[in-house]
């Protein structure tokens, strides 16, 4: 059998592409190189003639995306000698803190809105012997609180607003390129902080345009002056439209202001104050796409979908993209004939309770008798 060297993480398969040193120090869980799935029935279900490609970002070390951004933050942090990072979260991010700060042997604070945070991701957070901190607010007042004790104690902030974690979540974008031969015509991404509709457009620009061009003016994803590698105006190649899909309850974007009290079943995305809000706008800007909003029933309708038609379990949040897309294929909003890829940001595991919540199918509970059994199995077979 042919030698295949062991995939050993993002940060090695990219580390030309990525602020990092020969000798840093990586630490790493594996994270990257997930699943680009083709979907196979909903299309048909449809009567669409598109082509909809799911990003599995479920299978991450801890479950989603954050994993991306978090291996880049914490070698960093590790790398300028922080002994301790802390995040505010809606449960994901302290998941993979959490994990990533006990690989590398430093201390980390997470800090939750109390009671609004999915099961599995509480788990994972105390699992991993982060110090969790449950606030009596939502994400918005933690993400302050988090910003304010990082410039009294020291901590590294690990958060989306890190320049390093949307360095990390970028590689997904070129997965993307590299699989598909191109980039898609559409990405469709849920939107809570909106830093990784962010990260995804600097990928796919850093990937269409290889070397960058100077630039007057500071870029305003790396702030860089002179030349950029991310600039613009020296894109060349394909990119996709950005299209950033929100909670009806939780839709800053679409509302065109922040939001103070957000609410949506999607926890993931219960940000009313989203940290990379200026980013985002440029990302619409720039690529030709938009924002729109689901409601919670449109979310939870699509993440049934995707687990009774194509096998996919993801977490409410991470079926928003697909529900917006459905909705924008059947109104020709995205075009025939068109490739687009739905990023799915977390599994479903995450969050079981609500899975178990929406589930109709009865659970059958019979005697543990051969005929009961039998009867069960005629009775049901379509
Ligand atoms: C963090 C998260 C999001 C939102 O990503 P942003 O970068 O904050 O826009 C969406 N879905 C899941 C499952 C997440 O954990």
């Amino acid at each position: 059998m042919p030698f295949r060297p062991r995939y050993t993480g993002l940060i090695e398969r990219y580390r030309d592409r990525l602020p990092i040193h020969d000798n840093t120090r990586i630490i790493s869980l594996g994270e990257g190189n997930t699943p680009l799935i083709r979907l196979n029935n909903i299309p048909d279900l449809l009567g669409a003639e598109v082509e909809i490609y799911v990003k599995y970002e479920g299978l991450n070390p801890t479950g989603s995306f954050k994993d991306r951004g978090m291996t880049m933050a914490v070698t960093k942090a590790v790398e300028q000698g922080s002994r301790a990072i802390i995040c505010a979260s809606t449960g994901n991010t302290s998941a993979s803190a959490a994990a990533y700060a006990a690989r590398a042997g430093i201390t980390a604070f997470v800090l939750i809105p109390d009671g609004k945070i999915a099961q599995g991701k509480l788990a994972q957070a105390m699992m991993h012997g982060s110090v969790v901190i449950q606030i009596k607010g939502n994400f918005d007042e933690g993400m302050k609180l988090v910003k304010e004790v990082a410039e009294r104690a020291p901590v590294t902030i690990v958060n989306s607003i890190n320049p390093f974690r949307l360095q990390g979540q970028k590689t997904a974008a070129f997965e993307i390129v590299e699989e598909l031969g191109r980039a898609p015509d559409y990405h469709c991404l849920p939107v809570g902080n909106a830093g990784n509709i962010t990260a995804h457009w600097i990928g796919y620009c850093e990937y269409s345009s290889g070397s960058g061009a100077q630039v007057t003016e500071a870029c305003v994803f790396c702030a860089s002056e002179g030349h950029c590698r991310f600039a613009s105006g020296a894109i060349v190649g394909n990119r996709p439209k950005m299209v950033g899909y929100q909670a009806a309850g939780s839709a800053p974007f679409i509302q065109g202001h922040m939001v103070d009290n957000p609410e949506t079943v999607a926890t993931a995305i219960r940000i009313g104050h989203p940290q990379s809000w200026d980013h985002a706008w440029t990302v619409q800007k720039e690529s030709g796409g938009w924002f729109d909003s689901c409601t919670d029933a449109e979310i939870l309708h699509a993440q049934k979908l995707l687990a009774e038609k194509e096998g996919i379990f993801c977490e409410p949040a991470s079926a928003t993209s697909l529900a917006g897309a459905l909705r924008d294929i059947k109104t020709g909003k995205i075009a025939a004939g068109s490739t687009l890829v739905c990023t799915l940001t977390g599994h479903g595991l995450k969050d079981p309770d609500t899975a178990i919540q929406q589930s109709t199918a009865p659970v059958l509970t019979i005697a543990a008798e051969l005929s009961r059994v039998q009867k069960a199995i005629e009775d049901n077979l379509a």
